[in-house]
């Protein structure tokens, strides 16, 4: 398969180079594609990177690992890419005079029935600090300066639980978030032991879990080992694009959910709208008009439902910045549309 001197040449130089760009392409995604389908695994423990904001995803893992939904071409390259980032984010830190020691170091706690590694520690002034890596996408690295912002984000709140669940096993006082945006900038964010946030966030959410387990498990053995009914599953929690959208088991979960009363049904035309909108987005004309169609209908609603697709909603404030003077606070109402059968979201205001 790799090039040889003696092959024959063929075309002009031009279009030979059109073909290696299409066939870099074409090998790329065919490796991604046979690595997106491996068999899935049942995990031995909670792993601290799987602290989820639902108990029941967390469930899902143990319950149903097999129905786990492969990864997209596309999300094993990121996650290659992120593995690469924090090579090359200890390398760097190797360089400037801080090589990291302890270097994936597990943690596993019976009582928790949690288990997971840190990135590594690096030694200043005579004590150890914990640091694990993470890549954020460009926008979201921009957005978190603080440990309040991870906490403001139900997705990044993920590794917060991780860093602290570590932070707690280990009685450490202190650690860090070292994150990249992957175009090479950086943030140091330090990470306190919050014991309340440790305690509802990783400890009673264990607890809750394991002791999910062990009723499905009791109840199983007394069915013959047959699923004993979803009602033993934890709750669903209320629909929320940044937990659910990225959900392994949204297709086992969601074909039953009803999102709660809370819910907007809306006239089937909106899922028309919804799934045109999705197709037009490149096309921006058409696709601010019907924005605007869509609005009118979803606008106050903080879920609407339509067909296969949900739309979430919430009224923001945005203070501009400077030159802007005085700056002048406006509101306006955020809404995120999702086809449940594909990862797509689409933002708009
Ligand atoms: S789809 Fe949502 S509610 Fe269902 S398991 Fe996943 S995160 Fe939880």
């Amino acid at each position: 398969m790799s090039p040889s001197v003696s092959e024959t040449l063929t075309g002009t130089p031009t279009q030979n180079a059109h073909a290696l760009a299409a066939e870099l392409s074409a090998r790329r995604l065919k490796r991604l594609a046979q690595e997106a389908t491996k068999a899935p695994w049942k995990p031995r423990r909670i792993y601290a990177s799987g602290l989820s904001s639902c108990d029941r995803q967390m469930v899902y893992a143990f319950t149903a690992w097999d129905q786990k939904e492969p990864f997209a071409p596309e999300g094993v390259a990121a996650m290659q890419d992120g593995q690469m980032e924090e090579q090359i984010i200890v390398r760097e830190l190797s360089s400037d005079g801080f090589p990291p020691v302890e270097t994936q170091v597990s943690m596993d706690d019976d009582r928790l029935w949690l288990t997971g590694k840190i990135d590594g520690k690096i030694m200043w002034n005579g004590r150890k600090v914990p640091f694990e890596i993470k890549r954020l996408k460009p926008f979201a690295f921009d957005r978190v300066k603080t440990f309040e912002d991870l906490k403001a984000n139900p997705f990044l709140m993920k590794y917060l639980r991780q860093l602290t669940a570590y932070l707690y096993l280990h009685n450490e006082e202190a650690g860090l978030f070292i994150l990249s945006d992957g175009c090479g900038k950086r943030a140091y964010l330090v990470v306190e032991l919050d014991m309340a946030f440790a305690e509802t966030e990783v400890v009673q959410r264990c607890e809750r879990v394991k002791a999910a387990l062990n009723r499905i498990e009791r109840l199983s053995a007394s069915v013959g080992g047959q699923w004993p009914g979803d009602q033993y599953l934890p709750d669903r929690i209320p629909y929320d694009s940044k937990v659910c959208g990225f959900c392994s088991w949204k297709t086992t979960c969601l074909p039953q959910v009803n999102f709660g009363e809370g819910a907007h049904m809306a006239e089937p035309e909106l899922a028309e709208k919804l799934k045109r909108h999705l197709e037009l987005k490149p096309l921006v004309a058409e696709a601010d008009r019907l924005k605007q169609e869509i609005k009118a209908v979803v606008e106050g609603k903080e879920i609407t439902l339509a067909g296969g697709y949900v739309v979430t909603g919430k009224q923001v404030t945005v203070t501009p910045k400077p030159p802007t003077t005085p700056p002048k606070p406006y509101s306006f109402w955020k809404w995120e549309v999702q086809a449940l059968e594909t990862p797509e979201t689409v933002k708009a205001q």
